[in-house]
């Protein structure tokens, strides 16, 4: 199976896309990836979901990434007698230490340092700024608030205080368990929530020991100061826009998310651009027309990956969004202003090496000479990363001895990984090369690909060989 596009899509998987027909009906989609957000997910339900994954996996014979989002210090109420309720401007409404479910007048805040913080005044803005309250009586244990703009509340949602000072650290314990599970479980990526300081990274890396590789989500202001020491630890970036937009004004989005994608894109780091990109998907077949336009917008900056959120997760039509996003960037890929875009954006590697110009001189001559494919044989993957980041016109095919790599860059902009044995010398790495290049429907007979590699083979991080390969009958 070979996607037509080269950005990537991330799906989240939830009760919308809990069992393996549907997760499968997703990846035939075109889900790249899956998100597990541990937010709302159980050590057992995201073991499952693991399993059901690698078992599609299996079955289509395609690197599959899995990504476990860590929920991080995010302020959440606790769970309704019905699930959900509805305030009304001007009713009462308190948030409590009690754990038993709550009802129309009240609900729990599972977070007794919150509750402590909270003084009248205080604003309390409820699902991403939807709802919003103000505190009017405060004990250590109970907080009363009064709705200013009403709307309808559910199980869990997410909490923001604008005006509260509240110390929290970058890992709460269930963090740091839900990290070991994952690890145990073979994620390839990791997310971190609310990241406000490089050492909020270097904390995640260092427990994972490059076991998976982290992202750094950008939500809170503090990141926005620190970003680019935020990108050089972190593995990767999401511009996670729906935090973004309640803790800094809706405006000042748009062009963070700009900012965002090319300094990491600069960086050669990928860059996911997530939330609300289909929302009105969630409950209807069919996009609105600014969501096709948001969705296309984010494809022409090059943003490696777009991610669904609940339109996989909890909607009614979960493998229509992903089918909708697909088409999308197809479309897009397809627009001859795209590559202009593309190209315009391109920037010099922030401190280049050799490995760095062979991608530049790969992504040229490919090019020039109109090659078919790039390939590039990679153990870490980081051949790979350096070739995407010059967002060559050909496809990128990453050959890896290492499975984990592959199913790392199944993230990657215009990486399409295959897990082969390692090359045992030049002949062999270019009649293999093509092989699969033909195989996997990227060139055909009398076609030329580039390859690129290291040698000695299986010495990692010395890509010092470029060659033009010819996709011979045999191949
Ligand atoms: C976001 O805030 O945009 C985001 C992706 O995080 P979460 O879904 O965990 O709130």
């Amino acid at each position: 199976m070979r996607r037509l596009r080269r950005c990537k899509i991330l799906a989240t998987l939830g009760p919308a896309s809990a069992d393996k027909a549907t997760i499968s009906a997703l990846h035939d989609a075109g889900a790249d990836l899956f998100r597990i957000n541990m937010s709302h997910a159980d050590h057992d339900g995201m073991r499952e979901r693991i399993a059901m994954i690698r078992e599609i996996e299996k079955d289509s014979g395609r690197p599959i990434g899995i990504l476990v989002d860590l929920q991080g210090p995010k302020l959440r109420i606790g769970v309704f007698h019905e699930g959900a309720v509805m305030l009304r401007k001007g009713d009462a409404f308190t948030l409590d230490a009690d754990p038993t479910p709550g009802d129309a007048h009240r609900v729990n805040l599972p977070h007794p340092e919150i509750l402590e913080a909270l003084a009248p005044g205080h604003v309390v803005l409820i699902d991403d700024g939807k709802v919003r309250l103000h505190i009017v009586e405060a004990t250590p244990t109970s907080a009363r608030a009064i709705v200013d703009v009403a709307g309808r509340i559910s199980n869990r949602k997410g909490v923001s205080l604008p005006n509260t000072e509240i110390p929290v650290s970058a890992m709460t314990p269930k963090d740091r368990s839900d990290l070991e599970a994952g690890l145990n479980a073979g994620v390839d990526w990791v997310a971190v929530s609310f990241v406000q300081r490089p050492e909020d990274v270097a904390e995640v890396k260092k427990i994972a020991r490059g076991r998976a590789l982290v992202m750094a989500k950008i939500e809170k202001p503090q990141a926005i100061s620190r970003l680019a020491e935020i990108i050089e630890l972190s593995d990767a970036l999401m511009v996670a826009r729906g935090d973004l937009g309640v803790e800094m004004p809706l405006e000042k989005v748009p062009g963070l998310q700009k900012r965002i994608t090319r300094m990491t894109r600069r960086a050669g780091k990928p860059v996911v651009v997530a939330t609300q990109m289909l929302e009105s998907m969630i409950q209807s077949p069919v996009p609105t027309r600014a969501e096709v336009s948001d969705v296309a917008t984010a494809v022409f900056e090059g943003a490696d990956a777009v991610m669904l959120s609940a339109e996989s997760a909890a909607g009614q039509y979960p493998v229509e969004a992903v089918t909708t996003m697909n088409r999308i960037a197809e479309e897009v890929e397809t627009d001859s202003v795209y590559r202009a875009v593309i190209s315009a954006q391109r920037a010099d590697a922030p401190d280049p090496g050799g490995a760095d110009a062979i991608a530049v001189a790969a992504r040229d001559m490919a090019e020039t000479l109109d090659l078919k494919a790039v390939c590039a044989w990679t153990a870490s993957g980081s051949t790979a990363f350096r070739i995407a980041r010059e967002r060559p016109q050909p496809p990128i095919l990453a050959l890896t001895p290492n499975r984990d790599t592959a199913r790392r860059l199944a993230l990657v902009w215009g990486v399409h990984a295959i897990v082969t044995k390692d090359a045992s010398d030049i002949d062999d790495m270019a009649r293999r090369a093509s092989k699969f290049s033909n195989r996997e429907g990227f060139s055909q007979e009398g076609d030329r690909i580039i390859i690129v590699a290291g040698v000695p083979f299986g010495t990692p991080g010395a890509t010092n060989m470029i060659r033009i390969g010819f996709c011979g009958a045999e191949s």
